[in-house]
């Protein structure tokens, strides 16, 4: 049957749209947080800083007191006690008074400015000032961070480690996540080697499985590797009902294509599974094809490494986090200068394996070497993927192009390519 071809947009939006199973909330402790999906806004519990205090070290002063202070008439101080970070100075500062004191200590009260160690110079009982100060001098005040009540950061985001301090900060031991979907992977191909059997003439190790457990291990997502599947349609539908019942998301690669052992057609429709696409105006993957049922996502991803490798990208992770309601699931994208001549016609999309880099103020890039759909070198080379609109007769040198960035733990909210 003759496949008709969407937009690469349509159908990264086509695969959202069917991301209708949502994951639950649960909760985990901080230490086990690191790159899951928040399942709650972080709301301030209280100011941050909680009290005012030194931002550096130095001396905690009443500022009137350092009036008239000048290198012709220095002013003296006379220490009463020190203040180290974590404690409190009780006793009231009195005329020309000070603490000696900590950065991040509390100030002491009726002190409204801080000196800082360089500004003095020692004296028997304390130390003299050749300058004077105002009041607030050198002082991190309560709240200038955040403010009790505030929301800081929306339910949806993905956390990282400064999450996780903000976090900390307000005492969450405990964190309200998205539970992580179950992913299912299957290699489909006769000519697969596992990666310890030696190469015989014909066949080629199973290169797709173990890099895309490595993409969903990227995403802290974890999953079960069903192993490599020869090209047996019984077989292989077998294994793809057994991986629906146990998952939310089966990956397969291979088989999507139109040789006569490409089999997932036929398995998605035995299955009943409703097929979004089978097409897309991409290169490469064009054949990549994302079916659902029950609520469940199949993800047939093209044999070709480099394509599989996009496809898992372009649709696979967005679906994942979408999932788990993470409001960034798109790759974020950036300009950058093309570095070499790309002079093939474009009738797709064509996304190409790349080295992003900066030199001087420009970010450059350059396709990462042999650039076909079963490259594997160069998704192995790669930082990133230069984005080639359809619809060109080639691109040159110092031509502004887009790069979708790979590895990223903060998302772009929306996808317009
Ligand atoms: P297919 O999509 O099954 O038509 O495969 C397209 C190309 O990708 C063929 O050259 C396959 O040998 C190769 N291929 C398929 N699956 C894998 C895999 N898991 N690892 C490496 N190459 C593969
Ligand atoms: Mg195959």
């Amino acid at each position: 049957m003759e496949r008709t071809p969407i937009t690469v947009k349509t159908a990264v939006q086509s695969v959202i749209d069917h991301c209708t199973k949502k994951m639950e909330l649960e909760t985990v402790s901080l230490e086990a947080a690191y790159g899951r999906v928040l399942g709650e806004p972080i709301i301030a519990k209280h100011d941050v800083p909680p009290f005012n205090r030194s931002a550096y070290d130095g001396y905690a002063i009443r500022a009137e007191d350092s009036a008239g202070a000048s290198t012709q008439s220095p002013l003296n101080f006379h220490v009463i006690g020190e203040i180290g970070a974590g404690y409190v100075g009780e006793q009231p500062l009195g005329e020309k008074e000070a603490y000696r004191i900590m950065t991040g200590a509390i100030l002491p009260p009726n002190a409204d400015a801080i000196v800082m160690l360089e500004d003095t110079t020692k004296t028997s009982d304390g130390f003299s000032l050749t300058k004077s100060f105002q009041t607030d001098d050198n002082i991190s005040f309560q709240g200038e961070d955040a403010q009790k009540g505030e929301e800081l950061i929306p339910a949806g985001s993905v956390i990282h480690p400064g999450t996780i301090a903000l976090l900390a900060t307000f005492g969450y031991a405990n964190v309200k996540v998205a539970v992580l979907p179950k992913v299912s992977l299957v290699s489909t191909g006769t000519e697969l080697l596992e990666v310890n059997e030696p190469l015989v003439p014909g066949k080629i190790r199973n290169s797709n499985g173990p890099m895309l457990q490595g993409q969903l291990a990227r995403m802290g997502v974890p999953f079960e590797a069903l192993g490599t599947m020869e090209d047996d349609l019984d077989a292989c539908t077998d294994i793809i009902k057994e991986a629906l019942k146990k998952s939310d998301i089966v990956i397969t690669t291979g088989g999507v294509s139109v040789g006569d052992y490409d089999y997932l057609p036929e398995i998605y429709d035995r299955l009943g599974a409703k097929v979004l696409f089978d097409k897309v105006m991409m290169r490469p993957g064009s054949v990549t094809t994302v079916a659902e049922l029950d609520g469940k996502l199949l993800f047939g991803l093209s044999g070709n490494p480099s394509a599989c490798f996009t496809g898992f990208e372009l649709f696979a992770r967005p679906a994942i986090l979408s999932m788990m309601n993470c409001t960034t699931p798109y790759m974020p994208r950036m300009k950058a200068k093309l570095e070499e001549d790309f002079p093939k016609k474009n009738p797709f999309t064509r996304f190409v394996r790349a080295i992003w880099y900066t030199e001087g103020d420009a970010v450059k890039v350059v396709p990462a070497g042999f650039n076909k759909s079963n490259a594997v070198s160069s998704i192995a080379r790669g930082n990133g993927i230069i984005v080639l609109p359809s619809g060109s007769s080639g691109f040159s040198k110092g031509m502004e192009v887009d790069v979708l960035l790979l590895g990223q733990e903060t998302g772009a909210h929306t996808w317009d390519i």
